[in-house]
């Protein structure tokens, strides 16, 4: 099936793929998000963008003679166990190493087991997960030696987290966007990367589709109705009556982003008090969270 892009012009199956390609490894030397020397964990969700920037960065380490990427999975809540053994099976057909850590054996419990709880703090689960889960990922990967983890962000996503951190008045979280994600270093985090940066959802299943790349389309059945899903919802509404607003919202924060990083380039990174795990405060997300849902 032919992909018609946002200038018209039409491309078959193998085009449209080498067009990917192309997007995507430009991408990661433009802005230089894979060097020789690094160790690249993929986060893996089992979801199709998360699958996709797995096998396009094995791609492209084969291409370019470098050590191949392996996969980090995390399992929050026991329906994630279905999806795990799908993206076990997707890893072994590429010949990767998959390492799956859950919530349960480093925390004690699966985020479904908290939901009453979650709700009675007033958080919501989305919140709970994605601090629980950026702690463990990042903890991990650097227990594993790994330099760099890609997730599979994509332009949707970039666009939306834009427009959410405006909303939320949030600049420092803005200043974090871009492909190289973050402002300021630190040894114990490992540098977060986003290869797909520049690619639609659409061009995500259209590319997946092709590939025959596994992945669910699923949403997540523990979402709650967040800020964010309004304004994901208020996004698509948008690109489909103005086609290419989301490429120019990302155009546009991309040439604003270098200001905002320098303004916040020396802000402290300390430690936590309780894990030693880096935070902007003296105790971290996830320790304050952990202390109130256990
Ligand atoms: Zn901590």
């Amino acid at each position: 099936m032919n992909y018609v892009l946002q200038s018209g012009k039409k491309l078959s199956e193998k085009k449209f793929c080498s067009y990917i390609e192309r997007k995507v490894f430009k991408t990661i030397r433009k802005y230089k998000l894979i060097e020789r020397k690094d160790k690249i964990a993929v986060a893996c969700s089992g979801g199709k963008d998360s699958n996709t920037t797995l096998f396009l960065l094995n791609k492209f380490a084969l291409q370019n003679n470098i050590p191949r990427p392996e996969a980090l999975a995390i399992e929050e809540a026991k329906f994630r166990k279905k999806l795990l053994f799908e993206l076990k099976r997707f890893c072994d057909s590429l010949g990767i190493e998959l390492h799956v850590f859950s919530f349960k054996k480093e925390f004690g419990f699966f985020l479904d087991q908290k939901l009453r709880k979650i709700k009675s703090l007033g958080f919501s689960n989305c919140y709970v997960c994605s601090i629980l889960k950026r702690y463990l990922l990042n903890k991990k990967a650097r227990e594993l030696g790994f330099t760099k983890v890609a997730t599979g962000h994509s332009l949707d996503d970039a666009a939306e987290n834009f427009l959410l951190n405006l909303l939320k008045g949030n600049a420092e979280l803005l200043a974090k966007e871009g492909p190289l994600a973050g402002v300021r270093s630190h040894p114990f985090f490992v540098q977060r990367i986003k290869p797909l940066y520049f690619c639609s959802t659409k061009e995500i299943i259209h590319y997946s589709k092709i590939k025959k790349i596994p992945a669910s389309l699923k949403v997540c059945p523990l979402r709650t109705l967040t800020i964010r899903v309004e304004v994901r919802k208020w996004l698509e509404k948008m690109e489909k009556k103005h086609q290419g607003v989301k490429n120019a919202i990302v155009n546009c924060m991309l040439k604003i982003l270098p200001f905002l990083k320098q303004t916040y380039s020396d802000s402290e990174i300390l430690e936590c008090k309780k894990c030693g795990e880096p935070s902007a405060s003296g105790q971290c997300k996830a320790c304050f969270l952990l202390e109130k849902l256990l």
